[in-house]
């Protein structure tokens, strides 16, 4: 029989949340907790069962938060660790005889790390106690709790409140003697931090040096945290790096995991090209006050004291009164959130009078007087069911993480797009795989990462398909280029609309009349599905589509009928192939003069096309050896599309014709585009990456990946002097 009972609201709604999240890590059984159990005596069994699952909940808890605190590298959300540490600290209050001295409950953070000196802080750095209830009653109980510990009955005046952001990065103690900046430490386990001084001074908005008037001593305590923009521009960066083959480099979880990563690096450089910014908001020890007084009672008078000395406190920051003032506060900075340009968790409130605060105290790890107040988890765990791939209307195929529902960010979230098979492979997601997913405002859900603890032996690597997974086209992906496409352009039906919005504008072969909407109606009723369809349209089928009146309907036949007789520039451009734009299809149409030779071309003589490169071409290569393609281009000519047709251009005479090359390096005399610009002119096309494709590969100095690789691939290089003997018409051995 289970018989623990635990006094707490929430009880019944984690259990709800947790099984929701399908969370398999999730160790507690949750029936203890369940408020039938209330009143009823404990037996021996129920003692040990919770002796078991307060030992299984430490192990778990000091292993998230070494993760977390001491690695900089979270296993699992905060919402999770939350719940557990909840959880614990039920049970510890249920059977106190429990309570270990090393609970995560009795410490703060994490343990230092050994690379850095040990700062001792005269003042602890404590824990705030969080309030997971996200809802107004959060607010309310911590003003209950407030007035309880003052003894203030109904008829004594509202408790004044200082409600903060409370801000998502790391906590910061700055030691100033005699106003200049001598010592930033981390907080560390609370008692000792790490000397981290050479980083902090990096942050331009930490003054190294203060005003005259500024105690002789002086700790202030802030938050360093990373804004979003920062983050996001790290993070391109990393992936340039990852890109470039630079080893040890990875991208960040998310802009607290930066900032602690930055603060915590042995190597001040790199420190400094991580942009860090800081928040103050309090104090730590303070010696030797001007004229001998501390020149404030109150908190917010202190936050002010901390701004006119020179240093950032967030603006949103309020003086409110009772639990209204907090609620208010709670909501107007949740509507606020997404806004904001750096992450917060959540709101703290502290009580205003710090002779009040002095008279409640502090509990083991954190003071009466404050509460941190959440909002909503913006991240999750949860499971991969599958990893779909979804073909959009351009044919680009993206991977798209199915879920099991998780409530995250206000709504239950079911898909998370991996966006393409190398972001898909960086985070390396698997079917079966427990993942952190994220969801934060307006912006699409998205997995964070994977707990790789979780990750069964057998989960296979996922790999993009080869071929589209609507119509069996082969899926290509061009080089230098993140996304797979289906290369089944006119046939594909995820295609298919788009297919006729472009062969049907003016710019191609021209329907008047026929947009988006009418497209949507005759491929959704199934009316058509391919091209020459459209030139099969009766009257009857099109008055059958909804608000179609006979007026309508005919000037769509006649439109049709008139976009029969067309150019083969608009043809060629209205068969939608990759790459191919309204110039391209011009050049095609003006070298080869008639459609046919345009099909039949080789890659060589389609290379031979003025401004024409190898992913172009390509592209044309592969768009017409799939027979359904040769297939609707003979139904549009049997429904009576038609052109001029004419002889093709004179065949390019010139030296390098049909050649490739590409640049790379500096060169001693020639700039890039001098090169570049001989090369053309001589015939040969520039191409910006080196494939089994390139003629040769000219290397100047300080050349990096593209001659590596062309060395791998057996492409010949030239230095300046092979170029312009080449370009003389000197024979080059191919060495
Ligand atoms: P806390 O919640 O106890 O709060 C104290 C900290 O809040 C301070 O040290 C300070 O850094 C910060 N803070 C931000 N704004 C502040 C303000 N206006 N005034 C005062 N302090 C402010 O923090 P904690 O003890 O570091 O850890 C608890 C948090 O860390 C929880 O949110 C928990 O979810 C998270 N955590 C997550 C994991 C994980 O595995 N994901 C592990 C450990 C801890």
């Amino acid at each position: 029989m289970l018989l623990i009972h635990v006094s707490c609201p929430l009880a019944h709604r984690r259990r709800v949340d947790c099984f929701h999240n399908r969370v398999p890590n999730f160790i507690v059984n949750l029936d203890l907790f369940s408020e039938s159990n209330e009143g009823q005596a404990q037996s021996p069994s129920s003692l040990d069962l919770a002796t078991q699952q307060a030992t299984q909940l430490r192990k778990l808890l000091h292993r998230y938060a070494h993760a977390y605190y001491t690695l900089d590298a979270p296993e699992v959300p905060d919402a999770e660790y939350d719940r557990l540490f909840n959880q614990l600290q039920s049970i510890e209050t249920q059977y106190p005889e429990l309570l270990t001295a090393d609970s995560p409950t009795q410490r703060v953070g994490g343990a230092i790390l050994p690379e850095f000196a040990t700062v001792r802080h005269q003042v602890p750095m404590l824990s705030i106690r969080t309030e997971t209830d996200t809802q107004a009653s959060g607010a309310a109980a911590f003003d209950t709790r407030i007035r309880k510990e003052l003894s203030l009955t109904e008829t004594d005046s509202e408790v004044e409140y200082v409600a903060e952001l409370k801000f998502d990065g790391l906590a910061m103690s700055l030691r100033y003697e005699h106003g200049i900046l001598v010592q930033a430490a981390t907080r560390g386990d609370g008692e000792y931090g790490e000397d981290v001084t050479h980083n902090i001074r990096t942050i331009g908005q930490i003054p190294l040096q203060l005003a005259a008037d500024v105690p002789s001593v002086l700790e202030v305590r802030g938050e360093v945290y990373m804004r979003r923009d920062d983050f996001d521009a790290l993070n391109q960066r990393q992936l340039l790096k990852i890109a470039e083959g630079l080893k040890g480099e990875k991208t960040f979880v998310n802009p607290r995991n930066a900032a602690a990563g930055a603060v915590r690096q042995l190597d001040s450089n790199i420190a400094a090209q991580r942009p860090l910014s800081f928040f103050a908001y309090g104090l730590g020890e303070v010696l030797g006050w001007p004229l001998g007084v501390v020149p404030f009672q109150r908190h917010d008078d202190l936050l002010q004291t901390l701004k006119s000395w020179g240093f950032p406190v967030a603006a949103q920051t309020q003086c409110v009164k009772g639990a209204t003032g907090l609620i208010d506060f709670h909501s107007h900075i949740a509507q606020q959130r997404d806004r904001l340009p750096y992450d917060i968790d959540g709101v703290v409130y502290k009580v205003n009078d710090l002779g009040l605060q002095e008279k409640l105290g502090f509990v083991t790890r954190e003071p009466r007087w404050a509460v941190a107040h959440k909002y909503p988890a913006q991240e999750e765990l949860t499971t991969v069911q599958a990893i779909d791939v979804q073909v959009g209307r351009t044919g680009k195929l993206t991977p798209v993480a199915k879920l099991a529902p998780v409530f995250v960010g206000g709504v239950t979230v079911t898909n998370a797009t991996l966006h393409n098979e190398d972001e898909a492979r960086r985070k390396d997601v698997r079917v079966g795989d427990t993942v952190i997913v994220r969801r934060a405002g307006d912006v699409i859900p998205e997995v964070v990462s994977v707990v790789l603890a979780q990750r069964q032996a057998d989960a296979l690597i996922f790999t993009m398909p080869r071929v589209c997974p609507v119509c069996g086209s082969p899926a290509l992906r061009d080089e230098d280029e993140a996304d797979y496409r289906c290369s089944g352009g006119l046939f594909c039906g995820a295609q298919r609309k788009q297919a006729f919005l472009h062969f049907a504008q003016r710019r191609a072969v021209e329907v008047d009349g026929l947009g988006e909407k009418l497209i949507d109606q005759l491929v959704d009723a199934g009316v058509v599905r391919t091209l020459p369809d459209l030139y099969k349209l009766s009257l009857s089928a099109l008055l059958q589509l909804d608000r179609m009146a006979e007026k309508s309907a005919f000037n769509i036949l006649s439109a049709l009928e008139a976009s029969k007789s067309t150019t083969l520039p608009r043809f060629i451009y209205g068969l939608g192939i990759r790459h191919v734009g309204e110039a391209t299809a011009k050049e095609f149409a003006r070298h080869f003069g008639n459609l046919d030779a345009f099909m039949a071309a080789s890659m060589e003589e389609l290379l031979e096309v003025s401004d024409v490169g190898p992913i172009v071409a390509q592209s044309v290569v592969t768009f017409f050896s799939q027979s359904h393609h040769q297939e609707i281009v003979a139904q549009l000519r049997a429904c009576g599309v038609r052109w001029e047709e004419g002889l093709p251009a004179e065949r390019p005479t010139k030296p390098l014709s049909g050649q490739t090359f590409v640049l790379t390096g500096t060169l001693p005399t020639l700039s890039r585009d001098e090169a570049k610009a001989m090369l053309e002119d001589a015939g040969a096309k520039v191409a910006g990456s080196v494939s089994q494709k390139t003629s040769y590969v000219v290397a100047g100095s300080e050349v990096g990946s593209k001659l590596e690789k062309a060395l791998a691939l057996g492409v010949p290089v030239l230095d300046e002097a092979g170029l312009l003997s080449l370009l003389n018409g000197d024979p080059h051995d191919g060495s």
